[in-house]
């Protein structure tokens, strides 16, 4: 997401825009203000909290958010250049050039919100503090407030801001631990490691999605089903739920054990 920000900073700042929308109805979740409201008026830049996306416009009047989800993807199209030709959202700025958004597949799940300062205000609050540089000492006062599987504490925004699916996955493989391992059982050596894993991770993947690189050169465990883990060499094992599928490598985190979907064991017992 910060690679994204940093993508788009400039360009949407660059000209007043002249032409808000078309924009899907499953994407566009707010009506009030209208997306009209935009026109003539430009960014300030892009900011992020979380996995979302914040545009205010610069006369701190409006604030469109972007929350891209996993299948959502935000460009800048400089004028003449060509693009998708339906957009599930489209801002085109003075000059020609456009700010699109896709979201590939079916599930329509990312979204777009045009809102006031107070109503993003609102949206924000449930968030939790940023992920990133959060140190042992605050993550420690996290994960003994919370009695829970370390995986699932990850991706929890409101707990903590700015983890995936797929980074959750890379950093406790890099900080060997177990997904299944429950918060309030780590020691402080395990939490400094867990720290320390989701800074290098999430810096690692910013380098690399800055230079380019495609989603299977990013992970290293993260859909590698069967290949090796680049510490050990075992191959990389899953476990599936309903709505994500957690990898790990059962050497370097589980002891060797392989972890059960749980509801499925439940039912067989
Ligand atoms: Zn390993």
């Amino acid at each position: 997401m910060e690679a994204w920000r940093r993508q788009l900073d400039d360009p949407v700042s660059a000209f007043p825009i002249a032409r808000a929308g078309p924009a899907h109805i499953a994407t566009l979740k707010t009506y009030d203000p209208p997306l009209r409201a935009l026109e003539g008026r430009r960014f300030e830049g892009v900011e992020r909290r979380g996995k979302r996306l914040l545009l205010p416009t610069d006369d701190g009047e409006l604030v469109l958010l972007v929350h891209l989800m996993t299948a959502g993807r935000l460009r800048y199209l400089r004028a003449g250049e060509t693009g998708p030709k339906t957009p599930a959202f489209r801002l085109e700025f003075e000059g020609g050039s456009q700010l699109v958004f896709t979201e590939a597949g079916a599930k329509k799940r990312a979204g777009v919100w045009l809102l006031t300062p107070e109503q993003a205000r609102g949206e924000l609050e449930h968030l939790g503090p940023e992920a990133y540089g959060i140190g042992a000492e605050r993550l420690a006062e996290i994960c003994a407030g919370e009695s829970r599987r370390l995986h699932s504490l990850l991706r929890d925004q409101r707990v903590l801001a700015g983890i995936g699916r797929a980074w959750a996955n890379e950093i406790l493989q890099a900080a060997q631990l177990s997904p299944y391992a429950l918060t309030k059982e780590l020691t402080p050596e395990e939490v400094e490691r867990l720290a320390a894993a989701i800074d290098s991770e999430l810096a690692r993947g910013l380098e690399l999605r800055e230079r380019g690189a495609k989603d299977d050169r990013t992970y290293r465990v993260h859909k590698k089903l069967g290949e090796p883990c680049d510490v050990c060499g075992t191959p990389i094992a899953q476990v599936d739920f309903e709505e994500h599928t957690i990898y790990y490598c059962p050497t370097c985190q589980t002891g060797g054990r392989i972890l059960k979907d749980r509801r499925l064991s439940r039912l067989l017992r």
